[in-house]
């Protein structure tokens, strides 16, 4: 794989740079961000995420032509998208006010960079194109007519094997950009030669996305604390009532029911409304907290409880500080994960704490999978 980072001005003088990003923000994240009001520690993570890329081709003399896509549109006639929700407009803006020059903000995929006047545009979302979903090699080229250099900055979608991800490396020189490579540093050091003992943290909804990463797992973790839909999963699996909690009924925990007893650790009292277990209870914090004490390595995704309710928050927010005062080198993940320390007071100082941008991508290279996009750069 080849480095973003090891190029220098030279190389990328009056280049144009394709950046692959994921700028896939609801609107709902993006309150206050769009009119300039938010002080720049607070902006969306992925928003701070693809900031350095950028400024770094700049710094250099290139010019960037921003790719994203932005939800999963959906249609409202045969050929037309539904775009408020889905369109990349609003960030043309919000960039534009954090890089203190014009972004361009192009519909469609024929112009050419060489002839504007500008460093900067975003081209409007690619899941507009439908052969984006289907890694088409005709968009991927048409998409590499646009640039010299291709760059993959885009962690949380490299586990998609789309045009703008996957086939377009084909066409063009390719390299991970700074935060691809900061992602893949920080995950394979927690799997590949993490300091012990390690210590996986999941809860969360999305379960059996998580198995894979468990098995993975299995014999490198020194312990699992569960909490969440996922602990509610195991409880059920043990034939315990659970009542009308999330879990997963189809959930394969097969093959795990062996290191059970020993490393999976389960919610010992849980916090009960409405026949729903929804956060871990005050003797679970008290046994989670002492384990992560002595931790040198931790992983988290996945929140203990339905944590958009202040009343449920209190185990995952229990466990973020303790993660903060940790000695422990800590990666997390998962939108909703991620979100308990930038939302909270908590400020994320620890040097030693990576937030990561990716989800499902996150947890598919954690459990040992081949991302496509991360491939198609090898
Ligand atoms: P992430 O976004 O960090 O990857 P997930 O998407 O897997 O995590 O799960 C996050 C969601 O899980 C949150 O919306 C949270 O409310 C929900 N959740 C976690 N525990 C529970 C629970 N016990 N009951 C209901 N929802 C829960
Ligand atoms: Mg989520």
């Amino acid at each position: 794989m080849k480095f973003l980072s090891s190029l220098t001005k030279k190389d990328l003088q009056n280049k144009i740079c394709l950046l692959r990003v994921d700028l896939n923000i609801q609107n709902a994240d993006l309150r206050g961000q769009t009119r300039g009001t938010t002080r720049k520690q607070n902006w969306h993570l992925r928003i701070l995420a693809v900031l350095p890329t950028i400024e770094f081709l700049i710094g250099n003399g290139a010019k960037v032509v921003i790719l994203s896509h932005r939800g999963r549109p959906q249609k409202v006639s045969s050929i037309k998208y539904q775009v408020s929700s889905y369109t990349l407009k609003p960030f043309a803006k919000i960039l534009s006010s954090l890089f203190k020059k014009p972004v361009h903000f192009i519909e469609g995929t024929t112009f050419h960079a060489w002839n504007v006047e500008g460093d900067i545009f975003l081209l409007e979302n690619l899941r507009f194109l439908k052969d984006e979903e289907e890694n088409s090699g005709k968009l991927a080229k048409q998409l590499a007519s646009l640039g010299d250099i291709y760059i993959n900055d885009a962690f949380a979608v490299s586990h998609r094997k789309n045009a703008s991800v996957a086939a377009i490396t084909k066409f063009l020189p390719s390299y991970a950009g700074l935060l691809l490579e900061k992602e893949i540093k920080n995950l394979d050091k927690a799997m590949k030669s993490p300091k012990k003992p390690l210590i996986v943290i999941l809860g969360g909804a999305k379960i059996s996305d998580k198995i894979g990463m468990v098995k993975n797992f299995l014999n490198r973790a020194d312990y699992f604390l569960v909490g969440g839909g996922m602990a509610n999963t195991f409880l059920a699996a043990q034939g315990l009532p659970v009542g009308d909690s999330l879990y997963d009924k189809n959930a394969d925990l097969r093959g795990l029911i062996r290191g059970l007893t020993r490393k999976i650790v389960l919610p010992v009292d849980v916090v009960i409304y409405k026949r729903q277990i929804l956060d871990i209870g005050p003797k679970t914090i008290e046994k989670y907290l002492k384990i992560i004490e002595n931790a040198e390595t931790i992983i988290w995704n996945g929140p203990m409880g339905y944590i958009e309710d202040k009343k449920f928050r209190k185990g995952s927010e229990a466990i973020a500080k303790a993660i903060i005062k940790s000695k422990a080198f800590s990666v997390i993940g998962g939108g909703e994960t991620a979100s308990i320390f930038q939302n909270s007071k908590l400020k994320t100082q620890n040097s030693k704490l990576f937030l990561s941008t990716g989800g499902g991508a996150m947890l598919e290279y954690l459990a040992g999978k081949k991302l496509p996009g991360i491939e198609a750069l090898n």
